[in-house]
């Protein structure tokens, strides 16, 4: 008759209270060597037993820690080679599937257990302490390969880890502003040439922005403007002075060019094509009223055709360059007014 079978049981009666109870997992806890596979006292006698010896089990755990403690340890101990190997062997037999199985848990428990950890590391110095050293070792351990890991990794992320630091730095200079404020005028002052250069990159990549503050700070930069010529004034006219001096023929060709505006003339001309006119001419003078004579640094700038007159031009098509006396003495005549210039058309 199997022990698990209640229907038509065999009886059994309990050493303890006497009782005749049938022989099943109902009545009787298990027992593989007894008397139909179970025990010789009943389930409730087994469990008044237990209640009843509760506190002085706990008490005589308690007199005999060290005791227990020690055979439980030399339980361990004994048995350690062997449970070792057994385990090593389990694991090399289930390696793929425990990895997987790690991995899965892992992805599974993530926030719980990185929550587990976080609240650990604050609370722990210790433990603290332990994982600190652990990364350090790691880190000097795996050098090379971190490096190379982080960048490829950087690579691999350019555009959100870009948004991610842009995201981070909003928030970092939200909290830090004053800091940021102080620190960057003190690199300003320390390297003030940078500091011209990085604004004006900004202000080329960033001209609308550039457009609205102005327009929104218009009357400050107005005063400014102002404030600087007035405070400038001697220096800005020498200046324009010098640079009248160094760009002579510039100056006169926009002179000549503006004139010609003025007067309806088509057509333009640059000092550069001044200097090959000039160079076309020998450096005389175009005209015959003064015998071709040397130009030097004293010419200048002629249009054949006035431009007071019709059909005339300010492009180098009409343009000749003539001593001051030449030019004086034609003046607005055509060339066939002033025979003298040895130019009739
Ligand atoms: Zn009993
Ligand atoms: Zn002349």
């Amino acid at each position: 008759m199997h022990p698990h079978d209640t229907t038509d049981a065999p009886q059994k009666t309990c050493s303890k209270c006497g009782e005749s109870k049938p022989a099943t997992l109902e009545y009787f806890h298990s027992q593989k060597l007894g008397r139909y596979g179970v025990r010789s006292v009943c389930k409730v006698c087994t469990a008044a037993y237990k209640i009843a010896t509760k506190e002085q089990n706990r008490a005589w755990r308690e007199a005999n820690k060290e005791r227990l403690k020690e055979s439980q340890r030399a339980y361990y101990q004994q048995n350690r080679e062997e449970r070792l190997e057994k385990q090593k062997a389990y694991y090399e037999a289930h390696r793929e599937e425990r990895i997987e199985y790690t991995h899965a848990w892992y992805e599974i428990n993530r926030e719980t257990q990185n929550e587990k950890r976080r609240a650990r590391y604050q609370a722990d110095p210790k433990y603290r302490k332990q994982i600190i050293e652990s990364v350090r070792v790691y880190y000097q351990e795996n050098r090379e390969k971190r490096l190379l890991y982080s960048r490829a990794y950087h690579r691999a992320n350019r555009e959100e880890r870009i948004e991610y630091a842009r995201e981070y730095g909003k928030i970092w200079y939200k909290k830090n502003r004053e800091r940021k404020i102080e620190s960057d005028r003190k690199w300003k002052q320390a390297n003030p040439e940078k500091a011209r250069l990085y604004t004006r990159k900004w202000q080329r990549a960033n001209p609308e922005k550039v457009a609205a503050y102005y327009e929104a700070n218009r009357e400050y930069f107005i005063e400014k403007n102002r404030a600087w010529y007035q405070a400038n004034r001697e220096r800005k006219r020498i200046a324009v002075r010098d640079w009248r001096k160094a760009n002579k023929l510039r100056v006169r060709t926009y002179g000549q060019n503006h004139r010609a505006r003025k007067h309806n003339a088509p057509g333009s001309h640059t000092a550069e094509d001044i200097q090959a006119q000039y160079k076309r001419q020998k450096g005389r003078c175009y005209y015959a009223a003064c015998g071709y004579s040397k130009l030097g640094d004293s010419y200048e700038i002629e249009h054949v055709i006035p431009v007071s007159r019709e059909n005339t031009s300010n492009g180098m098509e009409n343009i000749v360059l003539a001593c001051r006396s030449c030019n004086a003495s034609k003046n607005n005549k055509l060339p066939h007014e002033w025979p003298e210039g040895g130019r009739l058309l």
